[in-house]
């Protein structure tokens, strides 16, 4: 099974891809945290990704490509994956998609994960980051047990620098200008399928689940 993650910065993403990459036993494969992986290691690729990131932009096309072809290409994603944070815009979409065509493959769903612009904003200031192991807390919404202190591996939780308000703020209208065209070219292939992401979290996995085994 093949998934993609669609919607804006905050609307639940993340969260509800590891629950799906748990419960059907495929990878989780997010853009933002390979990114964040090289930048705290130091690598050229998180040092190149970083000055976009930190304005809120999107890291350009060419370079997100290569390293997202590069992982599905690996054997643990021969059964399938979920795809969070990619893709974001239309030509990165058509990558995909011929990729995947020369397999005699293609994209099973696209779930787009609804929120108004309002509730992001909030969201994200509550945001905590474990930069270690990538697990993600909500300082009411979803509270890891130990304030501040990762859950899975004991690491410190951060505020993303590209979580405070200003940087939000522009990512929602990279967002809206770049990615929410997205969900008319998945629409059109008739592979999208949208939650209410306003839902508690295990209310909108279980939307997902309802869709994926329909
Ligand atoms: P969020 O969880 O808020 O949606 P991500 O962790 O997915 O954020 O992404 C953080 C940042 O990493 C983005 O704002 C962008 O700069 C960069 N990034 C991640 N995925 C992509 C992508 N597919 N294309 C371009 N930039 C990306
Ligand atoms: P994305 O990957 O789309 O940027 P995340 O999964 O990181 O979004 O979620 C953004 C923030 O909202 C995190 O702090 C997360 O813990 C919290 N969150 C996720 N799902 C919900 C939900 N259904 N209700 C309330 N808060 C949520
Ligand atoms: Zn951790």
């Amino acid at each position: 099974m093949k998934i993609i993650m669609l919607g804006a910065p905050g609307a639940g993403k993340g969260t509800q891809a590891k629950m799906i990459a748990a419960k059907y036993a495929i990878p989780h494969i997010s853009t933002g945290d390979i990114f964040r992986a090289n930048i705290k290691n130091g690598t050229e690729l998180g040092m190149e990704a970083k000055k976009y990131m930190d304005q809120g932009l999107l890291v350009p096309d060419e370079l997100t490509v290569r390293i997202l072809l590069d992982r599905v290409a690996q054997a643990d994603c021969a059964g399938g994956y979920v795809l969070d944070g990619f893709p974001r815009t239309i030509p990165q979409a058509q990558v995909l998609d011929e990729a995947l065509g020369k397999l005699g493959d293609s994209i099973d769903y696209a779930i787009d994960v609804n929120v108004p612009d309002e509730n992001i904003v909030k969201r994200m200031s509550g945001r905590r980051a474990c930069l270690t192991c990538g697990a993600t807390y909500h300082v009411e919404h979803i509270p890891p047990k130990k304030e501040g202190i990762c859950d899975n591996c004991g690491s410190p939780l951060v505020l993303r620098d590209d979580d405070k308000p200003e940087t939000v703020l522009n990512r929602l209208k990279v967002y809206h200008d770049q990615t929410q065209p997205l969900i008319d070219f998945y629409s059109a292939k008739g592979v999208l399928r949208t939650v209410d992401g306003t839902q508690g979290m295990d209310d909108v996995f279980a939307s997902i689940v309802a869709i994926l085994e329909k």
